[in-house]
């Protein structure tokens, strides 16, 4: 593909490609990388996908011209949309991750002995192998555990049929626009709580406090009236627009503040028992929390 072809989030000045990309909802903001290559640049059915190899974040998923993933820090966010909800449930034995097609969340899950099966309902499956062949930090390359199962197709009909109930559910959604929209609604989530076995766990990323505060509230909001439990915890993930990221956990039984960080693996590279327990101590200027 030449040049010209190729969307205009790529900007070619002289011998220098550069990504840019657009604060999604709000477009009040662009965040600019310097690349070294594009890896690689197809459209699937559902969206524009493009791995680029940047010179500060190394090679990176971006989707419809959204950053999604980075070699660099996508770990902080992989660890922690598995490993909290992992924690707070006594006994998990099924896990599902609904999106996540860059397979980090999967990844971080097969480091618990005690799950039985995982399974990862991801819209596009051209993502999924894009990753794998150019961003096997992240998704691992090939080698997946035995107990992962690719389940392609669309999470929100996914929890609107299963029969079998899980444990934990993790929504690794990209922001809600086009085909992850649903993702972020009320009909989504009570399907998510019929999915999960009584004492379930689910949690969902809602977005940077800095910029979407209103989807942290909704997200809270919608989740409250379908579980006892609610709960937001913060991370750090420098290629995510505002930098803070939020994550919201939901159950009817256990609460997060007791999680039992005991049994964190010892192969995680951002969380620490004391980040399990800590993320959720949250600054003061999320303080309009609903
Ligand atoms: N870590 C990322 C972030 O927060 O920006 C998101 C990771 S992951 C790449 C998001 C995935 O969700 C994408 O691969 C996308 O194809 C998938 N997705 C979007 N809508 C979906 C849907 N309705 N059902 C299942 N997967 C969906």
């Amino acid at each position: 593909m030449n040049n010209s072809e190729l969307p205009k989030y790529f900007k070619f000045d002289k011998d220098e490609i550069w990504f840019e990309e657009f604060e999604v909802e709000k477009k009040t903001m662009k965040i600019t990388y310097k690349l070294n290559k594009i890896l690689s640049y197809c459209t699937s059915k559902y969206q524009e996908i493009a791995l680029i190899d940047t010179n500060a974040f190394g090679p990176c998923l971006v989707l419809d011209g959204i950053m999604q993933s980075t070699t660099k820090d996508g770990f902080i966010y992989n660890e922690m949309i598995t490993h909290i909800p992992m924690l707070t449930h006594k006994k998990p034995k099924r896990a599902l991750v609904i999106g996540g097609g860059d397979c980090g969340a999967v990844r971080e899950l097969s480091k618990y002995r005690e799950l039985d099966s995982i399974d990862m309902v991801e819209l596009d499956e051209v993502v999924t192998r894009e990753c794998i062949k150019f961003l096997p930090e992240i998704s691992g390359g090939e080698n997946f555990d035995s107990r992962v199962n690719f389940k392609f197709g669309d999470g929100v009909e996914y929890v609107k049929n299963v029969s079998q109930k899980y444990d934990v559910i993790s929504i690794d959604s990209p922001d809600p626009e086009s085909y992850a929209k649903d993702l972020f609604g009320e009909e989504f989530y009570r399907n998510v709580k019929k999915s999960l076995n009584d004492d379930g766990v689910m949690v969902c990323q809602s977005e940077s406090p800095m910029l979407h505060m209103d989807i942290i509230n909704n997200t809270r909001e919608i989740l409250k009236d379908n579980f006892n439990i609610v709960r937001t915890y913060v991370a750090f993930v420098p290629s995510y627009p505002g930098g803070l990221w939020s994550f919201t956990i939901a159950s009817d039984v256990y609460d997060p503040l007791n999680l039992d960080q005991n049994r964190l693996p010892d192969t995680t590279r951002y969380i620490t028992r004391e980040i399990a327990k800590s993320c959720f101590n949250l600054p003061n200027f999320i303080n309009n929390l609903k």
